[in-house]
């Protein structure tokens, strides 16, 4: 049965976590916030949350834990390790996982809490930092119907469209899946705008004419990778800001061990993985992903 206010445990403060846990304070959530940095804790403290000592602590009277934590092995040793949350949290527990992970591990938790009947969603985002900050996040949740149904006016808090892409792990691997295609849009914009420049073609010009040709893409219509063309993306601003080079490359490694285990052909994501790589170890990992452009560029780099 739906909960009409659940109390909310929030562990992991970072970049999207803490302005995730704002909006929920702000749509009257009562919110406990854990992070192994003081700092962030305060902050949300200011806001209007209770801060705690411990991940223990911090889920005490919980009845909606959310964490959002960097990667797979700090998610398992959170709530299934031998001191993990799981020997904390009572039963009918609703745990929202929104770290992105790889979908083996997800599923492993969520199997792992449901012997002790905690209920278990992924619900990994697409949106970066401004997402977050303005509320207007993707959630593609991963789970039983009835765990979705109860996590959706909380997601709804923190986002715009919420997506049931299935059971367990399916929110993490269309996730991936999307991220994939979006690393291959990504270059295939950039290498097309760079031959154009060296055949002494304006870029914006070929902009204009493949946002009305075949060619037409996401990264065309709202990302522009190539400086000056667009007002407001990263790519006009020294490709500072949006969604990290180095997020980029975890992802993609995220999404080879997932086409591996699944046996998938994915030539393009196995590029784009080499590509990104490249990139993040010529300086570039804390850059915004569209800097790929300059991958293929022939002018001297600095
Ligand atoms: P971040 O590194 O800024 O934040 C992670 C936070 O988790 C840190 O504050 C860290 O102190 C805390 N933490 C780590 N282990 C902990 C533990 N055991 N207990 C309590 N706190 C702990 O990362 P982020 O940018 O906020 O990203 C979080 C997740 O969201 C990642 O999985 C990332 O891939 C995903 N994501 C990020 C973006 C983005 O643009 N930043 C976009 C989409 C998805």
């Amino acid at each position: 049965m739906q909960k009409q206010h659940p109390k909310i445990a929030f562990i992991g403060l970072g970049n999207m976590g803490s302005p995730m846990a704002l909006n929920l304070l702000k749509a009257g959530y009562s919110v406990s916030v854990f992070d192994l940095v003081q700092a962030t804790m305060d902050t949300l403290e200011q806001a209007g949350a209770n801060q705690a000592n411990s991940a223990s602590e911090v889920v005490q009277n919980a009845d909606v834990v959310i964490s959002m934590l960097p990667a797979g092995k700090h998610v398992e040793s959170l709530y299934i390790a031998e001191n993990g949350l799981i020997n904390q949290l009572k039963a009918g527990t609703l745990v929202i996982d929104s770290s992105t992970i790889d979908a083996l591990t997800s599923k492993a938790v969520a199997n792992k809490l449901a012997e002790r009947n905690i209920h278990f969603v992924d619900a990994p985002v697409s949106g970066g930092v401004s997402g977050a900050t303005a509320g207007t996040l993707t959630f593609i949740v991963g789970g039983k119907e009835q765990d979705y149904a109860t996590a959706l006016p909380i997601l709804q808090a923190m986002g715009k469209n919420i997506f049931h892409a299935g059971d367990h792990g399916a929110g993490q691997v269309a996730k991936i899946c999307n991220n994939m295609l979006l690393s291959v849009l990504m270059l295939g914009t950039s290498e097309a705008l760079q031959m154009a420049i060296d055949n002494g073609l304006d870029p914006k010009v070929m902009s204009d004419i493949m946002l009305q040709s075949s060619g037409r893409n996401w990264t065309l219509e709202l990302y522009n990778p190539c400086p000056d063309i667009m007002p407001n993306v990263p790519s006009s601003n020294d490709y500072q800001g949006g969604f990290m080079v180095d997020l980029m490359k975890k992802d993609l490694g995220l999404a080879m061990d997932t086409g591996i285990k699944s046996q998938s052909s994915t030539p393009m994501g196995a590029l784009a993985q080499s590509l990104y790589t490249i990139h993040s170890m010529q300086g570039n990992g804390q850059l915004d992903f569209s800097s790929i452009f300059n991958l293929f560029s022939k002018q001297e780099k600095s």
